[in-house]
């Protein structure tokens, strides 16, 4: 979300974008609900649609952050096809370096706005009132697949579906690891010194 605030990208969200369909009870979102609430992935038919969709809009996303997709080898596969459809490149593949324990940890203490998506790592961080987002004004909440067990099972399945997806990007040669531990501001350098390498 900084690189796209700071760098004027438009920020692709699909977790975002699923959550927000459940919210509004879409008919894409009662079918994606029980997944995304779970922690499991939603059906790669359904997603690919999704981000397809996206790009044959006017006007088309044409700099952005993909944030949360391709997950699996058979999303990259599909956007590989919209990106050669579409006449477009991918400039750099971030691969986050990061503890699961301090995973874990991050999201089970992790507080969001479910109005405008502004995250706070606990409640009471928030610094205008407590609990309450600074931004918009509604109360925080956690989400629903930020329990602990359900963090484990996104975990496993991560680590499971994204091994060959990393092989996949490793191949192309656009794969930079970033130490994904420390301080935001830290963290968002290491990416632009990453991308830009
Ligand atoms: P996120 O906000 O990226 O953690 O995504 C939240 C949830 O949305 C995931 O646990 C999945 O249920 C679903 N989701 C988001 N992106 C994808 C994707 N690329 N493929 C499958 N499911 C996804």
């Amino acid at each position: 979300k900084l690189l796209s605030e700071r760098l004027g990208l438009v920020h692709i969200g699909t977790g975002d974008i699923l959550r927000e369909a459940v919210r509004l009870g879409t008919p894409h979102g009662r079918e994606v609900q029980p997944y995304v609430e779970s922690g499991r992935l939603v059906p790669d038919d359904l997603v690919n649609e999704l981000v397809a969709d996206l790009f044959r809009q006017e006007p088309r996303p044409e700099c952005f952050v993909l944030d949360g997709y391709p997950r699996t080898l058979a999303q990259a596969a599909s956007f590989d096809q919209i990106l050669r459809q579409q006449f477009l490149d991918i400039q750099a593949v971030i691969h986050f370096q990061v503890d699961d324990e301090e995973i874990v940890r991050r999201l089970s203490g992790r507080w969001i706005c479910p109005k405008c998506g502004a995250t706070y790592k606990v409640a009471k961080r928030a610094r205008r009132k407590p609990g309450f987002c600074d931004e918009c004004g509604p109360a925080l909440i956690q989400r629903e697949d930020d329990q602990e067990a359900t963090i484990r099972r996104r975990l496993a399945l991560y680590h499971k579906s994204t091994a060959e997806l990393i092989e996949h990007y490793r191949r192309t040669g656009l794969v930079r690891e970033v130490k994904g531990e420390g301080e935001i501001e830290e963290i968002y350098q290491r990416i632009l010194r990453a991308a830009r390498s």
